[in-house]
C-alpha cells in the first residue's frame, strides 16, 4: 500500500526530479513523483546531446557574454542569441546573468559545478550498474575540436586549471584528434587543436529516466503523470502539498524539479527564482550509412561551431544553439538549417546527402540560473529544490538527487551544498 501522504513528492519526471525521487527512495523514505506530461521525460530530458562530460562544468556567463549577446542583436554569429521581443521577461535575470559574468566569480561557479559534476558521474555509474541500465553508455571519452586559436588556447588555460582539481585531460593536435576519433580524418587538417576528455562519456539520458522511473515503481515509489501541479498549499507557514485537477497531494516535503518551468511554482509564492529557460535543439540521424558499418565512437563538440555530435543507438545526434527567447516552441527551417550545416562541417562525408526530412527535430529548454549553478536545498518549511541545472543536468543528475536526499534526511552531505543554496542570490 503507497501512503496517501508519503515523506516526499517530487513536481516534475525529469533526469532531475527522478533522480531525487530514486536517491530518496534509497534511503527508505517514502516518495511520490507527480508529472505533468503523459509520462517522464519528454520535455529537456528527452532528447539532449547525450554527453556525461564534467569537462564543460564552466558555465555559459564567462567574460565577454555581454559583448557576444550584443552582437548577436546586430546579426553577428554568436553562441547566444537574444530574441529582443522578450526583453521584457528577460531583462531583470539577463542583468544578473551578465553580472556573474566577471572571471572571479566565473570561475568560483565552475569550481562548484565541477564538483558536483565529477561526484554526480560517480554516483550515475553506480546507478547503471546497480540497476543494470542499458542506456548506450560508451566509455571512450569526449573530444573538443577548435578552428581558432584564441578560443583553443583559452579552453587549453581553463581545462588546465580544472586538471590541478582533477579533471583528466589531454590537449592535442588535429592529426591526433584524428587517432582518436577516425570520422574526424576529413577535416583533421582544418582543425587548429582538440582537447580529450578521457573520463567523460556519452549515454541516453531518456533511457536512463525510464528506467529509473521503473526502479522507482518497483522500489514502492508512485509516479502519477499527466497531472500539472497547479499552485503549492500552504498552512501554518509550511508548504503541505499541491492542487491539481484531481485535487490536493499532501506530502512531508515537496520538491520543485519541474526544470525551466519551475520558477513559476515559487512565484506563486511570491517568491523569484533567477532562472531562465534557455532553448536548444537536437536533429537525430537514425539511418546514416556508414562506410564499414563503422561510424563516430565518440562525442566531439565543435567549439567554433558551438555544437555537439553524439553517436548514440546507431543514430547520430547533432545537439546545439542557444536562444533566449522565451517559452517558444516553434521550430522552425531557419532554426533548425543550421545544425545541419554544422553537421557537414563536423562530418562532410556522413552528412553528404542528408536533408533535415531525414532527421529527428527536438528542443528543449534548458533551465539556466543567472550565476550558472543550479539550486539544491530548502527553501521554506515543506518546501524544496532541485533545478537550475542548465547545460549539465545529464551530468549532473544523479549527484544532484544525492546532495539533496542527503540534505533532506540529515544526512552529512558528500560534496559541498553551500554553492547550491538558493538564497545565495
Ligand atoms: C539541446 C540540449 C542539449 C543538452 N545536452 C546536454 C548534455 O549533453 N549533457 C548534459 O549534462 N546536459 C545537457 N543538456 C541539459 C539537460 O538536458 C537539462 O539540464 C536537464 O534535462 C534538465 O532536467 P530537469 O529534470 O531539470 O528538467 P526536465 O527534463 O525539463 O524535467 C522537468 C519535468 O517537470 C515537468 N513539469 C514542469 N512543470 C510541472 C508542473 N507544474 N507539474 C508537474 N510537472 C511539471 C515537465 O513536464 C518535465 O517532465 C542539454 C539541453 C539541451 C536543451
Amino acid at each position: 500500500m503507497k501512503p496517501e501522504n508519503p515523506d516526499f513528492q517530487i513536481i516534475g519526471g525529469g533526469l532531475i526530479g527522478l533522480s531525487t525521487a530514486y536517491a530518496l527512495l534509497k534511503h527508505g523514505a517514502s516518495v511520490r513523483v507527480i508529472e505533468a506530461r503523459e509520462s517522464v521525460a519528454l520535455e529537456t530530458s528527452f532528447a539532449n546531446a547525450g554527453m556525461v562530460h564534467a569537462s564543460l562544468c564552466d558555465p555559459w556567463n564567462g567574460p565577454g557574454v555581454g559583448r557576444q549577446m550584443l552582437g548577436s542583436l546586430l546579426g553577428r554569429p554568436s553562441p547566444m542569441t537574444l530574441d529582443l521581443r522578450t526583453l521584457p521577461s528577460t531583462l531583470k535575470w539577463g542583468m544578473e546573468f551578465l553580472k556573474h559574468s566577471t572571471q572571479a566569480r566565473h570561475w568560483s561557479a565552475t569550481k562548484a559545478n565541477y564538483a558536483l559534476a565529477h561526484y554526480s558521474m560517480a554516483k550515475i555509474s553506480n546507478w547503471r550498474v546497480e540497476l543494470n541500465i542499458e542506456d548506450d553508455y560508451t566509455g571512450k571519452g569526449l573530444l573538443k575540436i577548435f578552428r581558432n586559436l584564441q578560443t583553443f588556447e583559452t579552453s587549453a588555460a581553463l581545462t588546465s586549471k580544472l586538471q590541478a582539481l582533477g579533471l583528466q585531460a589531454e590537449t592535442l593536435g588535429g592529426k591526433q584528434a584524428a587517432q582518436i576519433e577516425p570520422a574526424l580524418a576529413p577535416i583533421a587538417g582544418e582543425l587548429i587543436g582538440a582537447i580529450y576528455y578521457p573520463n567523460d562519456y556519452k549515454a541516453d539520458a531518456y533511457n536512463f529516466c525510464t528506467a529509473l522511473a521503473r526502479a522507482i515503481l518497483k522500489q514502492g515509489g508512485e509516479i502519477i503523470t499527466d497531472m500539472p501541479a497547479n499552485t503549492l498549499i500552504r498552512e501554518a507557514g509550511k508548504t503541505i502539498g499541491v492542487s491539481t485537477k484531481a485535487g490536493d497531494f499532501l506530502a512531508g516535503t515537496t520538491i520543485i524539479a519541474s526544470g525551466a518551468r519551475s520558477a513559476a511554482l515559487l512565484r506563486l509564492l511570491g517568491i523569484r527564482l533567477p532562472m531562465h529557460p534557455v532553448k536548444g535543439y537536437s536533429l537525430t540521424f537514425p539511418d546514416i550509412e556508414f562506410p564499414d558499418k563503422v561510424g563516430p565512437k565518440l562525442p566531439v563538440v565543435d567549439d567554433g561551431l558551438h555544437c555537439a555530435v553524439t553517436p548514440l543507438h546507431g543514430a547520430l545526434r547533432i545537439a546545439g544553439t542557444a536562444e533566449i527567447t522565451g517559452f517558444d516552441t516553434s521550430m522552425t527551417t531557419k532554426r533548425l538549417a543550421p545544425l545541419l550545416e554544422m553537421l557537414r562541417d563536423v562530418y562532410p562525408e556522413l552528412a553528404e546527402g542528408l536533408t533535415l526530412k531525414d532527421g529527428q527535430a527536438w528542443h528543449g529548454f534548458r533551465p539556466v540560473s543567472a550565476d550558472g549553478m543550479p539550486f539544491i536545498g530548502t527553501v521554506q518549511p515543506g518546501l524544496a529544490l532541485n533545478t537550475g541545472h542548465g547545460h549539465m543536468g545529464w551530468t549532473m543528475s544523479a549527484g544532484s538527487g544525492v546532495l539533496l536526499a542527503d540534505i533532506l534526511l540529515g544526512q552529512k552531505p558528500q560534496t559541498d551544498p553551500i554553492p547550491f543554496k538558493m538564497r545565495r542570490l
